[in-house]
């Protein structure tokens, strides 16, 4: 069932590429979203070629980790992380997707620093102001964008978006067109010490309407592995 779903979410990236402007990126990095999955299935759909991988919590993709570390995977926190987890995470994860704060860009740091790292990092951006979400409101980005750049141990790499659940997909469309042309501003910002080359939004429900919006980076839990059970 892994493989199938494996192929035919690479199938429907494909497709949406095709349906977007020029100027966009031609290549789309799928993150597999596998928390709450076994390890077994993990593997499964590395089997499939899969080398990307999303988790929320630290405490749960350290134990994953551990069992998986020799595989090569590129590993991506995607969930809120707490200021206490954060000497875990930067062991762990190659880019840390949920920067939303000046007080957490700065314990990455401090503790990135402590291991001699660089970590890679995007800030989540919380452009309708969903009280349920975490992510950063717009006014408070250009002060984070800023302080990024002077966290020596930080290297930006662009922005990160949870769209609202709605039903009507269509109403979620405009979203990832101003998080696109939000994603082209930061670029043209020429921030030092970043790269800003990943606009990463879209999962199982809206993935190829943010495909078609600019968004080079899915993170796909639902359409690759089946209903999480909890
Ligand atoms: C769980 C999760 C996903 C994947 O969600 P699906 O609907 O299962 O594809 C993507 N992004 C974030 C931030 C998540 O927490």
């Amino acid at each position: 069932m892994i493989k199938e779903n494996w192929q035919k979410v690479q199938a429907n990236i494909a497709t949406a590429c095709q349906k977007r402007a020029p100027e966009m990126d031609k290549k789309v990095k799928l993150i597999a979203v596998t928390k709450n999955h076994t390890v077994a299935e993990i593997t499964e759909v590395l089997d499939c070629g899969a080398m990307v991988v999303g988790e929320n919590r630290v405490q749960e993709a350290m134990e994953k980790y551990e069992l998986l570390k020799d595989r090569g995977l590129e590993w991506h926190l995607i969930g809120h992380l707490q200021t206490n987890k954060v000497k875990y995470a930067v062991k762990i994860f190659d880019m840390i997707q949920s920067v939303d704060s000046e007080k957490l860009a700065k314990a990455i740091n401090k503790e990135a620093q402590k291991i001699g790292k660089v970590q890679d990092i995007l800030v989540q951006v919380n452009l309708v102001k969903e009280e349920s979400k975490t992510g950063i409101y717009l006014e408070d980005l250009p002060a984070l964008l800023e302080l990024i750049p002077t966290l020596p141990n930080l290297k930006l790499c662009g922005l990160m978006f949870i769209a609202p659940n709605l039903e009507d997909l269509e109403q979620v469309r405009p979203l990832f067109k101003q998080m696109y042309e939000l994603f082209g501003k930061v670029k043209n910002m020429h921030l030092p010490n970043s790269e800003i080359k990943y606009l990463s939004m879209g999962m199982t429900h809206d993935y190829q309407i943010a495909i078609e919006e600019g968004a080079n980076v899915v993170r796909v839990g639902t359409a690759i592995f089946g209903p999480r059970k909890y």
